[in-house]
This record gives C-alpha cells, structure tokens and sequence, in this order.
C-alpha cells in the first residue's frame, strides 16, 4: 500500500510568514493518520485534498496549544463538509477533557461519531497491516512521539521460476506464497525457492517537542522517514535544552542512533522564517540524508528502500 508523508504545518509555537502550525499527514492508501492538528491545520488538510469521510485518525503529541488548537476547527469543518464516518482522537492525559469542553460551550460538530482516547506509551494500534506505537519524549509536559510501521508483507512470487519447477498454475502457487513448502507427488518444493525474502513495511516516526531522548531512539529504530524536533541550530542549544526541544544537529544524531532512513526537520522556530538553511547544513554534517520540512510538501515511501 503507498504511503505518503504531507507536511500540512512545519512550524513551531506560533506561525510565522511560511510555517504553519506543526501537523503531519500520512495517507496509507484510502486511510487518513494525522499527526497533531496546530491552529489552521483544517485549511492546509483541504488544500491537501486529503478527502472528509475517509478512514481517519487523529494523533496529538501533547497538549501545548501549537499542537492541538486546530482539533475544533478541523471537527467543525470535518462535520460542516459532510463527514458521517467515525473519527477517532488519540493524545495523552487531558485530551479527552479539551475536546468535550471546547464542545460543551461551541457545538462544533454533530454529524459524525467522534471517539476520543486518551493513551500512554506503548502499542496504540494494532491493524492488520500496520502498528502504531507512541514512546515518551522529553518535554516540559507529557509528551508522545508515534510511529507508524506496517508489518513485513510476503516476498514476491516468481512465476517463471514456478513453472521451471512444473508446478501448474493454481491452488499449489497460492500455497506456495503462505506456506513454507509444497508436496506434489512424492517431491517437497521449498517455498522459497520461488518465493523471495519477505518484504521490510515502511516506517514513519514523528517525534516533536523533545529533547534527544532513549525512549524515541528505540521507537525509531530503522525509520525510513524521522520527522524530528529541530526548533534552533546549534549557537541556540541550551536556549533547546531550557525549553525542552532539539537543535537540528541533535535531531541528526537521533537519526544515526536510530539507523533512520531520511531524516526531516520539523517543529522550526519562527526565528529562520527568513532562512532556515543553517539548521539544514548544521544536520547534513550530522547526517547527510537530511531534509527540511515545508509546509505542503508530500514525500513519498514504499516497501524496500
Ligand atoms: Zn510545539
Ligand atoms: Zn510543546
């Protein structure tokens, strides 16, 4: 299934000029993952054209404004454009609180099922052909990083191979692919003699507002994409560590420990709105396959990188 990584907010706790407020979307074929919701995010999502009714769930880190101002307007969009499907929220401790609240007084949804959830860290999902799990970060409140990793899907099948074998087209080539061997007559087939190496699922780690942390290294391990905390370059590392964030050079080292893929550079203080390139150069030193996030650039990932 394809995967594809939105940046719909790339800044940090205000917008600025280019930066809107941190939120990631993640479309795994028809379903919908978006990673916190900053005040606006309903606006980018539209741009997006990521569809109102699809199969969606919502992820906030933690409750800092910058991350989750945006759930009641992108609810009363969702429900103004029709959306009938449930919605589910997920985030730490007091989202459950936020959301019935700010409901409570503006009635800003009513057309859909809306379940909210309130989680630690741990496995938070367990679909059949992905896991999402959250980790602790290191923040000046609780804080959860997330990552989406779809399970290893079968190798691929090569037919001419089969037919070298003399297996005939049909139930026994179905076999082939979920069983380890075949028999046909008195002959055992290995499967894997037709049948390639199972295939690695792409996995994508989102983790803002930490400092560098163990927890979020062992939750990223072998990411293919790491959106990671790069608030300020290095001349600004203890302003990073007094206010629980990352320089960009600290993020490049999260992304060698955890062997990642590509690293983004995420949640940028409007301080580089003008120029952000030596938060770039500063993690290229670091790890070279290193982008920085923009707001409304789409990557995209498949199995087997
Ligand atoms: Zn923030
Ligand atoms: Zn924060």
């Amino acid at each position: 299934m394809p995967i594809s990584v939105t940046f719909l907010g790339t800044g940090g706790s205000v917008p600025s000029k280019h930066r809107a407020l941190p939120s990631v979307l993640v479309r795994r074929g028809p379903e919908l993952l978006l990673f916190d919701c900053g005040e606006g995010t309903q606006r980018q999502f539209l741009q997006a054209k990521a569809g109102t009714n699809r199969k969606m769930r919502i992820f906030i880190s933690h409750l800092h404004g910058d991350h989750m101002f945006g759930l009641p307007g992108m609810l009363h969009s969702l429900s103004f454009m029709g959306r009938t499907r449930e919605l589910e929220i997920y985030g730490p401790r007091g989202i459950v609180d936020f959301v019935s609240s700010v409901n409570r007084v503006v009635k800003f949804y009513s057309q859909f099922p809306l379940r909210v959830k309130e989680i630690g860290p741990g496995l938070i999902l367990n679909e059949k052909e992905y896991k999402v799990r959250a980790a602790s970060g290191k923040h000046g409140i609780p804080c959860l990083a997330y990552s989406l990793e779809e399970k290893n899907a079968p190798g691929r099948f090569n037919p001419t191979k089969a037919r070298k074998l003399g297996i005939p087209e049909g139930p026994l080539w179905r076999k082939l692919q979920t069983s380890p061997f075949i028999r046909m007559g008195n002959r055992k087939i290995l499967s894997r003699k037709v049948v390639g190496p199972p295939r690695k699922g792409v996995k994508v780690t989102y983790a803002v507002d930490t400092r560098p942390c163990s927890s979020i290294i062992r939750l990223a391990a072998d990411s293919d994409l790491l959106i990671h905390d790069s608030s300020f370059e290095q001349a600004a590392a203890q302003k990073a560590a007094d206010y629980g964030h990352s320089t960009s050079t600290e993020a490049a080292q999260v992304a060698v420990k955890c062997r990642a893929g590509k690293l983004a550079l995420f949640h940028i203080s409007a301080m580089y709105d003008d120029d952000a390139t030596p938060l770039l150069t500063q993690a290229r030193r670091v790890f070279r396959n290193t982008i920085l996030s923009e707001d409304m650039v789409t990557i995209h990932l498949s199995r087997n990188r």
